[in-house]
Formats: structure tokens, sequence, C-alpha cells
């Protein structure tokens, strides 16, 4: 025994001497030295380190921080990993490090979201109007997530400009739109009296948690209490920091080199708050949700990939707490500095302790302690020939370290520290096998109760229950036997001292017959100046498991006695129950009465309604509606295959699948108009819904899709922008897109070519072969054209009649002339009959033009000189192409 104990000590010893002086930081009452890098200037972004330390929460944590001043170009994650820095605080794309492999985790956030804005001239309320505006920003996660949210809503691309840091640039309209934090820049501008707006990225569902206060992964390992307290009492300086604004903000400028004047650090505290403090969200709380949000809005801007987004699990990254019920160092030092601990227990009080005829410890609190001893690697030395009042004084005169079992009273609660109560049992009455049992004291009036002198049942019927009349004995057997003899009806005594007499003696025939109240509750109690070995104790107590209770309890108490226990109990307990299963009832028949109403609900839904609900993790469908699967032409099984996204028009997503899930995930809900593609290769066209749905939890556990069938307005639409003949694009659509596209060609800096052309001696065709035939004739050219310009942003009109419009872009005039003579050969080629004219065939004449996109605006600019070349082309002999030639 005693040399596995040793073991144990070795064992502690050497992994105590691993952790270096952190461990005896502590007891020599020498501060652990930690430091925080910080990652800008001084000011009131850092205030919960500098409240920390100035209310001494660090101290009192037994840590000594150095806040480490930052200078420009330092790398936060690189000083932690390093061991440069213990602590620093980072910005938000530390995540995005973390899951490319950085050796980080994140202790707490200063910050619960971004203060990261853009200041803006006018006033910016949809993302659209950021079309064509110059923004100056740093790269920072959240600007860089607005503006690839704003990217498929905006016109004309937002341009970049880079940073100089110089607000002049906005003030001066150097640029639209400025990145700067919320707590800085404004109180510039408000002094100097310019007029701004901002723009939130909060505001647009951008989520993400800023100023991260990060630790490398070997630090939390090796020193995660370390680590807690730095943010326990960080947080402490947090929460003391915004409550006193003024106070931290002197403090601040008397000890650090701070760059702001003191009205702007006071007006920075003011904005900071708000971020460091949300609703109901406890101060530096890191919220995994928030930082999935912030992985995906890093996986939106590049810097990692969905895959990686995929297998990120937040709670990876947050460092993780110590085990409250774990040994600190102190007390790890404190039982190697103390491997014999004196203990003060009853040598005659079984069966919680005693000592048998062979001097040795034993009972329920022997046990208790024997299971310590494993625990902890020390030995408790027990009194085993001293009586309890004897005990007592010796715990008085510190010859002992410890009581095993008492009772916490006031007197005892003068000089000693007591941990929880980890033994209790009821005060009972014990009766003849015939005595009716006893529902409550005053039942005992003029009744004999024999009780043993002094004990504590004594002592509360003298001064609770006067009317009962006591018979007195030595000790439980006496009392026993005095109910036996018919002395006493009853005794009262502890319940388990009183069955482990009874089974003891082998006395039979008596009963529990009343129970009171009233509990001995057993505790270890310590000498209120030793508070290491209370905590060490309460520690140990609290990680017994109900197992290794149950099984000392079964060791020292007959269940069979306990199951007698109290018929008042169950009489309680039968009460309980029928109510409870009264209300269960009725739970099932109104449970029954709504699930009717909702199955009626959900038969509509599935009948009449195109729905589905899809995982908001994998994006797989987990529900689908039957009228959706009839529209699908998918089975069931079929649709929960494939991606929510693979039912969907390939051809025609929207552009931005990606930030519209993002957006539905981070809880707004998303309407547009959607194409599908059946199973069997139809085209239907539906007005999507997305609504998020919250579990109870307040998690997205599901997203809830709707849609309407709007297959026949789609059909109306197109209708109204195709010729019905050809299926080209019609005149009236030519008018409604152009401007659109010569501004798209622009934006891309190229040209824009146009080609007008008309059939020759068409009318001969009609007279000679007929109208419809004529007809037939149109569409095979209006399929040839379409094959000679079949890029995707090629344009076909047929402007009237067998007079046809080409757009295209980026080619040079000698190529469009080139190809728009191989066209002409191509229909040529086809040899179609038409007698008569010059060549027997029919011919196509063209006029056409290429132009800078920027210096076109309207159709009507450009149509006149294509017109005129085309006329020319008819009188030069049909058959060719003339190009409009600019000066
Ligand atoms: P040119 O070489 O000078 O163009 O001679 P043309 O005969 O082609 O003369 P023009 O372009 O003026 O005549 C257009 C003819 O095209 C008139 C009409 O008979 C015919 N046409 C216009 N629309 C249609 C149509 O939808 N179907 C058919 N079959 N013919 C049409
Ligand atoms: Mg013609
Ligand atoms: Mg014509």
């Amino acid at each position: 025994m005693k040399l596995k104990y040793i073991c144990i000590n070795l064992i502690v010893l050497v992994s105590l001497l691993s952790l270096g002086k952190a461990a005896f930081a502590n007891t020599s009452e020498s501060l652990t030295p930690v430091s925080v890098q910080i990652n800008w200037h001084h000011q009131f972004q850092f205030a919960g380190f500098y409240a920390a330390i100035a209310k001494g929460y660090y101290q009192d944590a037994g840590l000594d921080v150095t806040i480490k001043s930052w200078q420009p170009g330092i790398n936060i994650r690189e000083e932690v990993v390093s061991g440069r820095a213990t602590f620093g605080t980072s910005y938000s794309s530390v995540v995005a490090d973390f899951i490319k492999g950085h050796p980080i985790k994140a202790v707490m956030t200063s910050f619960q979201y971004s203060p990261m804005v853009l200041l803006s001239q006018e006033p910016i309320t949809e993302l659209s109007q950021l079309s064509g505006k110059n923004v100056s920003h740093y790269n920072n996660l959240q600007i860089l997530a607005l503006l690839n949210r704003a990217e498929p809503e905006v016109e004309e691309p937002t341009q970049t400009y880079p940073p100089t840091g110089n607000l002049d640039d906005f003030i001066l309209g150097r640029v639209n739109l400025y990145g700067a934090y919320e707590t800085n820049e404004p109180f510039q501008l408000n002094e100097l009296g310019e007029r701004y707006y901002l723009v939130k990225p909060g505001d647009f569902g951008i989520n993400s948690a800023e100023d991260l206060v990060i630790v490398s992964q070997e630090f939390a390992t090796e020193s995660p209490d370390i680590v807690d307290q730095f943010r326990q009492a960080t947080i402490a300086g947090w929460q003391y920091a915004v409550t006193h604004q003024a106070e931290i903000v002197d403090y601040i400028l008397a000890n650090y080199p701070v760059i702001k004047s003191r009205q702007a650090l006071l007006f920075e505290a003011r904005a900071t708050t708000k971020y460091v403090r949300t609703g109901e969200i406890p101060i530096g709380s890191l919220d995994p949700a928030r930082l999935m949000a912030t992985a995906a809005e890093s996986r939106d801007v590049g810097l990692i990939t969905a895959k990686e987004l995929q297998r990120f699990n937040p709670e990876d990254l947050i460092a993780s707490r110590p085990d409250a019920n774990a040994l600190t160092q102190a007390e790890k030092l404190y039982l190697i500095q103390n491997p014999i601990i004196k203990i003060g227990n009853d040598i005659n009080w079984a069966p919680f302790e005693f000592v048998d005829e062979h001097g040795e410890f034993k009972g329920i609190v022997a046990d208790y302690f024997k299971l310590f001893e494993q625990r902890l690697g020390v030995t408790f030395q027990p009194v085993v020939d001293t009586k309890w009042s004897n005990v007592v004084s010796m715990m008085q005169s510190r010859e002992l370290d410890m009581l095993t079992a008492v009772t916490p009273t006031p007197e005892r609660k003068a000089y000693l520290n007591f941990t929880t109560s980890y033994l209790s049992f009821p005060m009972v009455l014990v009766g003849n096998q015939s005595t009716l049992f006893i529902n409550d004291y005053s039942e005992l009036t003029g009744k004999r109760v024999a009780v043993v002198r002094d004990y504590w049942s004594h002592e509360y019927l003298r001064n609770n229950h006067p009317e009962v009349e006591l018979v007195l004995v030595d000790d439980v057997t006496e009392g026993l036997k005095a109910v036996i003899n018919g002395q006493a009806l009853v005794y009262s005594g502890n319940l388990a001292v009183i069955n482990y007499t009874q089974q003891n003696l082998g006395i039979t025939g008596l009963q529990v017959v009343g129970q009171s109240n009233q509990r001995f509750e057993l505790a270890v109690a310590v000498h209120k100046d030793n508070p290491l070995l209370l905590s060490i104790m309460q520690k140990t107590l609290n990680n017994l498991t109900p197992e290794e209770k149950g099984q000392i309890y079964t060791n020292w108490i007959s269940l069979e006695m306990l199951t007698r226990l109290d018929r008042r109990q169950i009489f309680y307990i039968t009460l309980i129950v029928s109510a409870l299963l009264f209300l269960m009832l009725v739970w099932v028949l109104i449970y029954r009465f709504q699930k009717k109403r909702l199955q009626k609900y959900i038969y509509q839904v599935n009948d009449l309604s195109y729905a589905s609900a899809i995982d908001p993790k994998t994006y797989k469908i987990l529900w689908v509606s039957k009228r959706y699967r009839e529209l699908t032409g998918y089975s069931e099984k079929e649709l929960k295959r494939i991606s929510c996204t693979d039912a969907a028009n390939p051809e025609n997503m929207p552009k931005d699948t990606q930030s519209i899930l993002t957006q539905v995930i981070s809880g707004i809900s998303w309407t547009g108009e959607v194409e599908g593609k059946t199973k069997h290769g139809f085209v239907y066209w539906v007005e999507l819904t997305l609504s998020p749905q919250k579990s109870m939890f307040g998690d997205i556990h599901q997203i809830l899709v709707t849609r309407v069938n709007i297959t026949d307005k789609k059909r109306i639409e197109e209708l109204s922008i195709k010729d019905e003949l050809t299926k080209l694009h019609n005149r009236r659509y030519l008018t409604q897109i152009f401007p659109a596209e010569i501004r798209r060609i622009q934006r891309k800096n190229n040209h824009v070519a146009l080609a007008l052309f008309d059939l020759d001696h068409f009318k001969l065709i009609n007279d000679n072969y007929g109208h419809e035939f004529g007809d037939d004739i149109l569409r095979r050219i209006a399929g040839l054209a379409t094959e000679y310009f079949n890029r995707g942003d090629d344009f076909l009109f047929r402007l009237g009649g067998e007079e046809f419009l080409i757009i295209t872009n980026d080619t040079t005039l000698e190529n469009f002339e080139a190809h728009l003579q191989d066209f002409c050969a191509g229909l040529f080629a086809l040899k179609i009959e038409n007698q008569g004219t010059e060549h027997g065939f029919l011919t196509l004449s063209i006029g056409a033009g290429v132009w800078p996109a920027a210096e076109v605006s309207n159709f009507t600019d450009v149509y006149a000189p294509l017109d005129k070349a085309l006329y020319q082309a008819k009188h030069q002999g049909r058959n060719q192409v003339v190009m409009v030639k600019h000066d």
C-alpha cells in the first residue's frame, strides 16, 4: 500500500517539476509572468487588460501581466505561436489561420461583433447602392465579406482604392467609402464637423466576432489553469472598464504611451461598450455559431475553401476550460508536502466509523477515506484509541488535520470549514410489528420514546416536543431492547445506526414506523486557515461517482430495511405519480388533437404546395412534399440523395448561390426566381423562398423551402421578348437590353461590334415558292446566324421582315468583317434556289461596324450608319459586306 502511494507521489512530483515555475507561483506568493501582444496603439480597445491590471484582478489570479505595445508589421499570431507573447489580440481572420492549421486556440473575444464600418458620404441602405463606388480598406474580413455580398447586387463593380491611412481621402472625396473603426474615425469627423454616414457590415448579415484573444495550442494544453485565470480576470476587467470608463481612460493615459486625446479615448470608450456587452451574451464569451459565421465569411472571400469550412468544428478552436474538480498546482503541492494527513474519527460509531478488535479503522466513513487515499496518493491516519470527546479537543489543539464526518453546528463553524455533506440519513422511529405508522411526533403525546442520552434526537425531542415522555438509554442496543421489552413504544435515532445494530445483534421483529423531517448531514471539517485541504477534500468528494457511493452504502446498510422505510413517502409518491399520469393523459389528448390538426395541415402542404426542407449543414434535402415530388419527377429517395442545388437547372443558377445560403444560415430569409429542371429534363420556373427554421435551442436546424410555380409567367415574359417565327430576340427586347449590354461591354473596356443584314430579293422567294416556304427560309437563316454567332454574349435580333441585327464584342474590324464574309459564304453554300436573281441562289447583304463601347450610348447612334452601309451593300450588287468607316 505505502509503496504505491510513494509511486503516485513521485509521478505527481515529476509532472509538477516539468511544469516549471508555474507550479510554484501561487504558493511562493510570487506571480506567474504572462504577456499580451495587442494589435494596435494603446487605446480603449484593450481596456479589459488595463482594468484587470489596475484593479489587481490578474494579481489575485496569481498572474503578472505585461501588455506588449504594438508596432507596425507585427504578426500577432506569430508572436503567440513563437512564445514571444503568451496571449495576443487578433482580427477575426485568425479563424481562417486556425482552419489552415496554425497551432492556436481562442481564449475569449473582446468584441462580440466587429466595429469595422465603412464611412460613406451618403446613406446606404441597400447593397446595390455600392454600385461603382470607390472603397479604401485594409482587406479586413468584414469589409471583404460586405463587398463580396454586394457583388451580385451592383450594376457596376466597386473599385478598391489603396488605403493611405489619411482621412482626407474621405473628407476630400477621393474615395466614396472609407474603411474605419466605428470607435475611432467618427470622432475625428465629428471634431472637424464633417458629415458622414456609417455602413455597418452587421446590418447586412455579416456576423463575425472581432479582437479574439488567442494563445498557442502548446500553452493552452500545458497550462489550462493559467489560461482560464487570465480569461476570467480579463472578463472581470472588461466588466469594470465598461462601467468605469473615465477611470480606465485616465489609467491608460497615466500608464501607457497614448496617441489619442482624452476626449477621443472617452468617445472610443462609449462606442466600444456596445461591442463588448451585447444583450444577454456574457462579456468575452466565444459563441461557436459566431465563429462558424466568421469561417463562412472567410470562405466567401476566399481565405479558406468550402471543404475546409465543412471540416471546421468551432469547438476545436476554443481553448478548453480546466476541469473544475481537477486539483490545482498548489493543491497537488500541498499533498506532496503533507503525505500523511491526521484525521479525527469516532472509534465507536458503527456503521459510520469504528475501530474493530484488530485496531482497524472500519465503516462507511473509513471506506470513503480508503477511496480518498487512492485518489490523492496520501495516507489518512485515523485515531484508534481516543474517545470522541478527546478527538474534538485534539482537533481544537491542532493535533489533527480534519474531522472525518461531522454535522456542521454553529459552535464548530467558529473554527472549522465544512465540505458539502456526503452522508445523509433520516431520523426514524422504530417500533414493534404491531405498532401503527406514526405520521407526526405530535401523535406521540404522552407516549414513551427511547433516545440515547445527549444524542441529537434527545436534544431535539426535549426542545421541540416536551409532550413526549422520554426513556433515556446509554446506546442504540439498549434503546432497541427497550422497545422489544415494552419499556418504550418506539426508539428514535439514526436510521443507519439502527439498521446496523439490528443486523449485527440479530434483532428481528422491529420495523420503522415513522420518520422525522430532520436528517443527519455529515461532512468533512478542516481548520479554517487551511483552505487548500478543504478544497482538495471538496473536489475529491465531487469526483466520487454515484456507483462508488452506492457500493459503500450497500456494504453497510441493508436495503430491505430501507425499502420499508416510509409509508408516508410511498403515499406522496403515489400521489405525485397519479398527478403525473393525469397530466400525461391530458397532454396526450391535447397532443393528439394538435397532431390531428397538424396532420391535416401537413396533408394540405403535401398535396398543394411545392415545399421541401433542407439540412443547413449538408444542404441535403430532408423532406419533400408530394406536389413538389410530382413537379420534379424524382422520387423522394432520389431527391434526398441529391443536394438542393442539384435540383436547380445548372444553366440558370443564381450566380451567388453560396452567399444566398450563407445569408439564410445566418437567419435571414431569401426569395428569388430560380429555374429548375425535372428528372426528364423539362425546365420549370419557381419563385423560391428559403426560410431558416430555428430549433428550441436557437440554432438553425433546417431551411424550409416553399415555391410558387411561375413557369407560365416566365413563358409569357419570354414570348414578349422573342420573335415567334425565328425564336430570335425581337426588336422590343433590343431596346430593353441595349443600354445595359453596352454598359457591360464598357466595363470590360471592349469594342462593340454590330451587323445589320437583309436577305436579297426575298420578295422573289415569296412570289416564286410561296409565303410558307419563305417562312421556312427565315427560320433556317436564323439557325445559320446562331451557328455563326454562338458565344455566350452574342445577341441576335430579328428587327422585322427579313432584316436582322447581330451584336457581339471583343473583336477587331478586320476579324469581324472576315467572319461576316464567312457567314455570307455559309448561306451561299446552302444553295437555296432563288430564281431570277444574279446568282440564282439566296444571298444576303450586310452593313456592319465596330465602335469603342464608350462611344455608344443608344441604339439610334449606330443604327443610321449601319443602315447606310447596308444600303450601300445593296447598291454595290448585294451578297456582300460593307463596313462603316469611322473618320
Ligand atoms: P432587297 O434585296 O432589296 O432587300 O429585296 P427584297 O425583295 O428582299 O426587298 P425587301 O427587303 O424590301 O422586301 C422584304 C420582303 O420580305 C417583303 C415581304 O414579302 C417579305 N417578308 C417580310 N416578312 C416576311 C415573313 O414573315 N415571312 C415571309 N415569308 N416573307 C416576309
Ligand atoms: Mg430584302
Ligand atoms: Mg428588307
